[in-house]
C-alpha cells in the first residue's frame, strides 16, 4: 500500500513536471524566476528551442580567461581587416594595417567612436585587434605570462576585443580613457580589467583593453560594478535577472546545457542567445515595443 502511494505521488510530480515545461513557463526552477519577474512575464507566449553543446562556446558573452579557453566555434566568423574598410574606420587610427576584428564589432565601435567625437574626444587609435592562436603564441613567447595570456586564452583570440590608446597622451591619463570607462558601457563594451578587480581577473589593470558584449549586458555589468566573470557568476547562481535599461526590461536567464537541452524561448519576441563558455547559455529576452 506504502509502496503504490510512493508511486502514485512520484507519477503525479512527474506529471505536474511535464505540465510546467509544456506551457512552457519560463524558468521553472523552484520558483525562484518567477518570484523575481513581473506578473505579466509568466503568462507569455513560449516556445521551446533545443540547445546543442556547441552552443555553449558561441556567442558574445563567452568567458575567456586563464581556466577558459577558446573553443574553435567561438571565434568570430565576420573577421575583417579593418584597413580594407574605410567605411567602417572613420574617427580613429590603426597602429598598423594588418589590425582585424569582428566586423559587427567594428561598427559597434566606429558609433562609439563618433559619440566620442561629439563630445570632443577623438584622438582613438587602434593597436590590436583579433589575434589567430599562432599569434597569440609568438607574443607569449616574446612576453611571456606575466604580461600575455597563453594562446586560445586571450579575448584577442576571439574577435571581441580591442586594445584601444589615444594619440595624445597615455591611455589612464588621456582624455579618450576617461570617456571610454564612463561610456563605453552604453555602446555595449566593457573595460575588461579594471584597476579594482585584478583579483578577480587575474590581469594587470588594462586601461586600453575593450571588450564588446553587447547590451544591456555591458550597462547592467557596470552599473553593479561587475566583471564579466561575476556577471556569469550571478547568472548561474540566480537563474534569473531581470534590468531595465532605458525604460525597457530585459529579462535574462541562464540555462545549464548537458546533452539533450530543452530551453523556452519566447514565441512573440525577439531574443538573444550566448553561451558562457563553461557550462552553460545565457537567454536575454528583448523587451517588445510596445512596452
Ligand atoms: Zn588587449
Amino acid at each position: 500500500m506504502r509502496k503504490w502511494v510512493f508511486w502514485a505521488v512520484l507519477l503525479l510530480l512527474l506529471t505536474a513536471d511535464a505540465v510546467w515545461s509544456g506551457t512552457g513557463i519560463v524558468g521553472g526552477r523552484g520558483g525562484l524566476r518567477n518570484a523575481d519577474l513581473p506578473m505579466e512575464s509568466s503568462s507569455r507566449n513560449n516556445e521551446l528551442l533545443a540547445i546543442t553543446p556547441d552552443q555553449v562556446y558561441r556567442g558574445n558573452l563567452l568567458l575567456v580567461n586563464r581556466e577558459y579557453a577558446v573553443h574553435a566555434e567561438g571565434v568570430a566568423t565576420d573577421i575583417i581587416k579593418l584597413s580594407e574598410h574605410p567605411e567602417l574606420r572613420e574617427g580613429y587610427g590603426l597602429m598598423d594595417h594588418s589590425i582585424r576584428l569582428s566586423k559587427e564589432v567594428a561598427k559597434r565601435f566606429g558609433g562609439m567612436v563618433k559619440a566620442a567625437a561629439g563630445d570632443g574626444v577623438s584622438q582613438f587609435l587602434i593597436s590590436s585587434g583579433y589575434r589567430s592562436k599562432k599569434e597569440q603564441e609568438q607574443l607569449f613567447a616574446q612576453k611571456g605570462s606575466d604580461y600575455a595570456l597563453p594562446a586560445g586564452n586571450s579575448e584577442h583570440n576571439i574577435g571581441f576585443s580591442l586594445d584601444i590608446g589615444s594619440a595624445g597622451q597615455e591611455m589612464s591619463r588621456a582624455p579618450e580613457g576617461r570617456w571610454l570607462r564612463e561610456h563605453a558601457a552604453e555602446y555595449g563594451f566593457i573595460l575588461r580589467y579594471p584597476e579594482d578587480k585584478t583579483e578577480i581577473t587575474g590581469i594587470e589593470y588594462e586601461p586600453w583593453h575593450f571588450r564588446y558584449v553587447g547590451l544591456p549586458h555591458s550597462l547592467i555589468m557596470q552599473e553593479q560594478h561587475w566583471t564579466l566573470e561575476e556577471y556569469l557568476a550571478v547568472l548561474k547562481e540566480r537563474q534569473s535577472y531581470s534590468a531595465t535599461v532605458g525604460g525597457k526590461t530585459y529579462i535574462i536567464t541562464y540555462h545549464a546545457v548537458s546533452g539533450n537541452t530543452v530551453i523556452p524561448v519566447p514565441a512573440d519576441r525577439g531574443y538573444e542567445l550566448s553561451g558562457n563558455n563553461m557550462d552553460g547559455v545565457i537567454l536575454t529576452e528583448l523587451p517588445s515595443s510596445t512596452e
